[in-house]
């Protein structure tokens, strides 16, 4: 049955982002009603394991909860599952539902985040409905391809990006059989450097992965059933196969929004204080395009740590209180046993320093523009990611030769002893 609310502030999305947002609301003292509606059956959850624990068994379902339903009841936090927002009155401040139902707010945040894009999507004729093709975005998702992840399945996974590679990893560990295909000469060609892109390919070509690199998908076999039995590519080869898994990036939610009238771009266009062109409506996430001071330009980012400080930065927004400092985005990755964590834009590099040892599996790679480190990936180096973070934070020039240097601790070039 279709429900009334009254509200005076709506979170569209009950993802990280949303979640975190109504707390830091309560957080800062905010005392009016706060509903968090979202289309999928759970609460807020985290979506890396999907890709990474999720698959391989180490992580449970009952794990990825973000807080338990105690948590938002206790905050006074209004939730509503399963509910897709369909449209929204700016004019009388009300989002009405896929059944029906309506919510007026004082402030709307939308925290709708991104989908996966899709081969269909891109041209490619396949259904996006086959049994035996998958996309990650969902727990949902995820419960659909584990069963189908079993010994000695033939999986080929199309896109050597995160997911793409998180998943050929998980799948690895579960006795899988896995082709990467990749239309770029290199893995993790939109983040890394070609040294650490030549690392990650040695480290899958080990582990037992087959990688295809400049290799597109131009087709598919199917069997009468409307399985995918091949993998057709631009260069003729023929890979047979019992699964496929797409990881060819996200598309931002941004429908809502555009049909509303807010400006969206690459996404829905927000200031530094996650405002849209709506003065009652916010964004926050993998949703929305914010200007970066780090870099000095509108970026769209799909990172845990950039939804959680949106969501942040939009509380304080409506509390009218100080914002958080921006701090250089940041992300991980988890293959076999290899940690990476990234901080900084490394677009643009002209340089790039490797301190430490690769065939250790254990170093660091500092990207520099012009002198100044804007970037890092850390390779299991958790320990001095903290200092990784002070060094791009600092956007201060260093020489190759001192990033490089093992004897100068990092702690003290994290403290600005500039060459
Ligand atoms: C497989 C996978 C692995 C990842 N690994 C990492 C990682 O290792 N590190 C990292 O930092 N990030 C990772 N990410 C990215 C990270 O999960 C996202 O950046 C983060 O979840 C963004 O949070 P969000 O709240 O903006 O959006 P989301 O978490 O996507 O939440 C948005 C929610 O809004 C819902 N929604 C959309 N439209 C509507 C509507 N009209 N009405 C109601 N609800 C709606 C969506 O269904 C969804 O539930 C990964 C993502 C995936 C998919």
């Amino acid at each position: 049955m279709s429900s009334t609310h009254t509200t005076d502030v709506l979170v569209i999305g009950a993802g990280q982002g949303g979640g975190e947002a109504a707390v830091s609301l309560r957080r800062l003292g905010h005392t009016g009603a706060i509903l968090v509606a979202g289309d999928e059956p759970l609460l807020p959850y985290r979506r890396p394991p999907l890709s990474k624990g999720l698959l391989t068994g180490e992580v449970d379902l009952d794990d990825l909860l973000d807080r338990r339903a105690e948590a938002y009841e206790s905050a006074g936090i209004d939730t509503l599952l399963g509910a897709s927002a369909v449209e929204i009155d700016t004019t009388d401040r009300v989002v009405t539902f896929a059944d029906g139902g309506t919510a007026t707010y004082e402030t709307l945040i939308l925290a709708t985040g991104a989908r996966a894009r899709t081969l269909a999507s891109i041209g490619i004729a396949v259904p996006d409905d086959a049994p035996n093709l998958h996309y990650l975005r969902s727990v949902a998702d995820a419960e659909r391809l584990r069963p189908q992840l079993r010994a000695g399945a033939r999986l080929v996974v199309v896109g050597g990006g995160y997911v793409g590679l998180e998943v050929a990893a998980s799948s690895r560990g579960r006795g899988v059989a896995v082709t990467v295909i990749e239309g770029q000469d290199r893995l993790l060609a939109r983040v890394t450097a070609p040294v650490v892109s030549e690392f990650y390919r040695r480290v899958h070509h080990d582990e037992g992965v087959e990688i295809l690199l400049d290799t597109s998908v131009a087709g598919f076999t199917f069997a009468p059933d409307g399985h995918i039995t091949e993998v057709l590519c631009d260069d003729g080869t023929v890979l047979p196969c019992d699964l496929v898994v797409a990881g060819i990036g996200g598309v931002a939610n941004v429908e809502l929004a555009a049909a509303a009238g807010l400006l969206v771009e690459n996404g829905i266009v927000v200031d530094e204080h996650c405002r849209t062109s709506d003065p009652h409506v916010l964004a926050i996430g993998d949703c929305a395009a914010f200007p970066s001071v780090h870099a000095g330009t509108t970026i769209r980012l799909e990172s845990v740590p950039n939804a959680l400080e949106h969501a942040r930065v939009a509380a304080a927004t409506v509390m009218q209180a100080a914002a958080p400092t921006q701090s250089p985005p940041w992300f991980w990755s988890d293959q076999y046993d290899l940690k990476l964590q990234m901080v900084g834009l490394s677009a643009g590099h002209d340089q790039v320093a490797v301190r430490g040892d690769m065939s250790a599996r254990s170093f660091i790679a500092f990207y520099l523009r012009e002198g100044v480190v804007v970037a890092a990936d850390a390779v299991n180096s958790s320990r001095d990611f903290g200092w990784c973070k002070k060094i791009v934070a600092l956007q201060q020039e260093f020489s190759v030769d001192q990033l490089q240097d093992t004897d100068a601790a990092l702690k003290d070039i994290a403290r600005g002893v500039s060459a």
